[in-house]
């Protein structure tokens, strides 16, 4: 497969002169797999899934796409999301399944009036919506597994996508240093790509205790543990100027040793494959 970041930001969108370079959109991300030449699994809807339109060039989008969890810098683009709000559409949408509510009212909790003009039932094209429960499922072709990680407000999924050739870890919004189950750890174990919540530093880790986030270090270090081939760090603080993440690219390879780190920027497509 190949993944495509459409949005790495974290909390709300930073448009803006100090934004322009690693991009301003919330969490998304488009995964094409082998043998296609369009994404048909999308990981979160954050404000990024706005330009997978154009990647698409005027093609109705048909696939699927899976919420991390429901906060609104993981779904704010749903609406947004031209190619898929259309008659030739397929869309199935997933989210973590909780409080014994169907997708659709779970969706319609925030995608309604008076927080939205329209209902689920409003998006145009064949929309299904799926409340998910944890384990494997098999999605579009792939080999997704969910397990229940620590965040806050709300179930949140960490999420592992795999095929013949490689494996993709997903965990946006993540507090590692709440604890790390033994589940997440196996699921994790090896992984070829892990993109990974970094949206704090050190110096602010009472924040990243208060909202549920990881910090870069606690980044590098799961990805360490796990024996991930490569970290790309994700989930961006809307504070952390270009500037400030090109001084996280300079001192990040002396923290994390021979474990190859990526500091996620829009637009930036990788190749997921174990290594030969
Ligand atoms: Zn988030
Ligand atoms: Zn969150």
């Amino acid at each position: 497969m190949r993944i495509l970041l459409l949005g790495v930001r974290g909390s709300t969108p930073t448009p803006g002169a100090d934004f322009v370079r690693y991009g301003g959109h919330t969490s998304c991300i488009a995964i094409t797999p082998d043998g296609s030449d369009r994404p048909s699994l999308v990981l979160d809807a954050g404000t990024g899934l706005r330009s997978l339109t154009t990647v698409l060039d005027g093609a109705a989008f048909d696939g699927a796409i899976m919420l991390s969890h429901l906060h609104w810098d993981h779904m704010q683009g749903l609406p947004f999301f031209a190619a898929g709000d259309r008659d030739r559409a397929r869309v199935d949408l997933y989210l973590p399944a909780q409080d014994g509510r169907s997708g659709r009212d779970l969706l319609a909790r925030s995608f309604s009036p008076p927080s939205f003009p329209i209902t689920p039932e409003g998006l145009h094209g064949a929309w299904t919506f799926h409340a998910l429960a944890d384990g494997r499922h098999e999605v579009e072709g792939f080999a997704v597994t969910a397990i229940d990680i620590e965040h806050k407000g709300g179930r949140t999924f960490g999420l592992r996508v795999e095929d013949a050739r490689g494996s993709l870890a997903y965990l946006p919004d993540h507090a590692p240093a709440a604890g790390v189950s033994a589940e997440l750890l196996a699921m994790l174990a090896g992984v070829d790509v892990l993109v990974h919540d970094a949206q704090f530093l050190e110096g602010e880790r009472p924040l990243a205790v208060d909202y549920g986030h990881a910090t870069v270090r606690d980044s590098v270090k799961l990805a360490r543990v796990c024996r991930a081939g490569t970290l790309v760090l994700f989930h961006h603080s809307p504070a952390r100027t270009d500037d400030a993440l090109d001084d996280i690219a300079s001192w990040v390879p002396a923290l994390a040793g021979d474990l190859p780190v990526i500091v996620a920027r829009e637009g930036l497509t990788l190749d997921v494959a174990r290594p030969t």
